[in-house]
């Protein structure tokens, strides 16, 4: 079948440099206009939704036939898929929750409309360039599918061992990307026929998490000067406990001070503004897990992070994190647990009352 390739935005859109260079001091663009009039290395921000000249009307499938032709110009190397930070909205004094949400949601779908490229093959609007690059980018997808194919055949045949072909599949050595496979297996065809098993499963060592950025506490040190960061920050709630105001403070960090990894237990979870906290961060994401998740697997990430303890005892581990910022709300009564003959709030100096916190986060 032969089709004419349909150039993804036609006419190409005129070049919206994005006005925020200050954003990524490492990236240093250089500005070299190419023959097509672009500056090499310029972003550009495409909207999804444009229409085809041939038809007349937008609809979520042409704006994700429009997104699967940039992805698939990026992996045949005619662009790069970019990102653009959100803008944060403010919200105006006189708004009401109602009000700012509707348009928070607005604005949050614009973005979502909205993606952000650099090309890196200016002749992809010559018939002969796209149809060379692209066939270059088939060939080497077709490669990979017929190695897969052969992976299933050998698995179908039943004559190697099942874990040995995962392995084969799984592991990577990509540059920052190294994927090391841990092999298990004592019921497939191989192994039920030599009548053995191999169920000894070492946990493979993760890699790939490193080049973290460091988590900036500025705002909170300099609004706080009194407060130790190195150690957890203890917010005393009045009781009985009212999740509104936990709700505030969890905002508040998250879009002040920087918090991306928030705590809470279970029954907060169907909370609808938690769920929406990441809309208050100003790279639009929080981890949020609960307590009881944590109790199987302590989270390892070095985010600045608040815990949301409503009853019992603090969990010791909770105390000794090792963390840039960890804020810990708990009502006021929770004894210590170094200490259950007094409260955790008499233990030392590192607290802060919700009024001082309030005032703190909107001076
Ligand atoms: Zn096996």
């Amino acid at each position: 079948m032969s089709r004419t390739p349909i150039p993804p935005f036609a006419p190409p859109p005129p070049a919206p440099l994005l006005p925020r260079p200050e954003r990524n001091p490492h990236e240093q663009r250089s500005v070299t206009v190419s023959r097509a009039g672009l500056p090499a290395n310029a972003l550009l921000e495409l909207d999804l939704d444009v229409v085809p000249q041939r038809l007349h009307q937008q609809s979520d499938y042409n704006a994700s036939w429009n997104m699967r032709t940039l992805i698939m110009m990026a992996r045949a190397k005619m662009l790069k898929l970019e990102s653009r930070p959100p803008e944060m909205i403010a919200r105006g004094e006189e708004e009401t929750d109602a009000a700012f949400d509707l348009r928070n949601e607005e604005h949050w779908a614009s973005y979502f409309r909205k993606t952000v490229v650099s090309m890196l093959e200016f002749g992809h609007k010559n018939q002969t360039t796209f149809d060379e690059r692209i066939g270059d980018e088939r060939t080497r997808s077709f490669r990979s599918a017929a190695a897969s194919n052969d992976l299933l055949d050998k698995l179908l045949g039943g004559d190697v061992e099942v874990s040995s072909l995962l392995d084969d599949l799984y592991r990577s050595h990509a540059r920052r990307r190294t994927l090391i496979v841990s092999r298990a297996c004592g019921g497939c065809p191989a192994h039920r026929r030599e009548g053995s098993v191999d169920l000894n499963y070492a946990e493979p060592f993760a890699h790939g998490i490193d080049a973290i950025d460091p988590v900036d506490t500025a705002v909170f040190r300099e609004r706080f000067p009194h407060l130790n960061v190195a150690a957890p920050i203890l917010i005393p709630l009045a009781e009985p406990l009212e999740t509104g105001i936990i709700v505030q403070i969890l905002e508040d960090l998250v879009a002040t001070f920087g918090v991306r990894e928030v705590s809470i237990p279970d029954r907060l979870r169907s909370e609808a503004a938690l769920q929406k906290l990441h809309t208050r961060a100003s790279d639009g994401i929080v981890l949020l897990q609960s307590l009881e998740e944590e109790a199987q697997r302590v989270s390892a990430y070095k985010l600045a992070r608040a815990t949301v303890v409503t009853s019992g005892n603090v969990p010791e581990a909770m105390l000794l994190l090792d963390r840039p910022l960890h804020v810990l709300l708990v009502p006021s009564s929770t004894p210590d647990p170094f200490h259950p003959g007094r409260r955790i709030v008499e233990t030392g100096a590192n607290t802060l009352t919700v009024d001082q916190f309030k005032l703190g986060a909107r001076s």
